[in-house]
């Protein structure tokens, strides 16, 4: 507004009206070219697989290396139960597209409550993991079964209850995690449910609630998407084929692929 006034007061010391309208003109354009809206080369994806080396995880993998996309695998350290899934470990530490990060050893061996009230045997079952994965330095970049808490930079979130908060106490053993070096992160958006094999949501839908969501909508942390997904729904030529859509329209949009250690 005081672009304005200034533009049209000059026009009219000028007194030359037309002047003014000019004046108005060049706001207008200055005003849309400057308008510090967030680009999409400002906003990154961080696409997250959990649960692997499993079924999947190969194929994920591949298409991973022929995209040249990055990405960051939650490991199980128990799912690595033959010299098959050994070689897919292997070749996902290879990768320089690959993050690895800690889902714990047993992933709660499914028995949610119980493992979430014993403390020293969460710090336990990371830990194992953490020497799977080869991790010996803090912070280990971490995600919990089952639960969708976040505790980075020394933040609580439980983004079960949007808006953020800090009201709710934060859970004894996430205390321990983090204390001891570990990094929990949750995410934003989930594609696909873990115990429903189909559907998985249409890609389609899929990318039209990351482009809703990056285009104003709730995120922990905003302009980062975290998306998650887990190996086992990409273990068919055609829900494979969906993730490869669901990368090519990331890609045309112009958005950035983080890995968690990016976040
Ligand atoms: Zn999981």
């Amino acid at each position: 507004m005081g672009l304005v006034i200034f533009f049209w007061s000059i026009a009219r010391i000028m007194q030359n009206w037309r002047m003014g309208w000019i004046g108005l003109l060049m706001v207008g354009l200055f005003g849309v070219a400057g308008v510090p809206e967030l680009r999409a080369d400002q906003k990154t994806v961080y696409l997250t697989f959990d649960d692997g080396p499993r079924e999947g995880t190969r194929e994920i993998l591949d298409l991973l290396q022929q995209e040249q996309t990055p990405a960051t695998f939650f490991i199980v350290g128990g799912h690595i139960i033959n010299a098959e899934r050994r070689e897919t470990f292997r070749k996902l530490q290879e990768s320089s597209l690959v993050q690895l990060a800690n889902h714990s050893f047993t992933h709660a061996n499914e028995q949610y409550r119980a493992f979430y009230a014993n403390p020293d045997g969460m710090l336990k079952d990371f830990s194992k993991n953490n020497e799977i994965l080869g991790f010996t330095q803090p912070p280990y970049p971490t995600r919990l079964p089952g639960r969708i808490d976040w505790r980075f930079e020394a933040r609580y979130i439980d983004t079960r209850s949007y808006p953020l908060q800090s009201q709710v106490p934060v859970p004894e053993g996430l205390i321990k995690l983090f204390d001891n070096g570990f990094v929990i992160y949750g995410w934003d958006l989930e594609w696909g449910r873990p115990g429903k094999k189909v559907p998985l949501e249409p890609v389609e839908t899929m990318l039209k609630r990351i482009r809703s969501r990056l285009a104003g909508g709730a995120m922990v942390k905003p302009d980062h998407l975290v998306v998650l997904m887990h190996d086992f729904h990409f273990s068919t030529p055609q829900t494979l084929e969906s993730l490869k859509t669901l990368i090519r329209g990331l890609k045309e949009d112009g958005l950035k692929f983080g890995r968690m250690r990016d976040y």
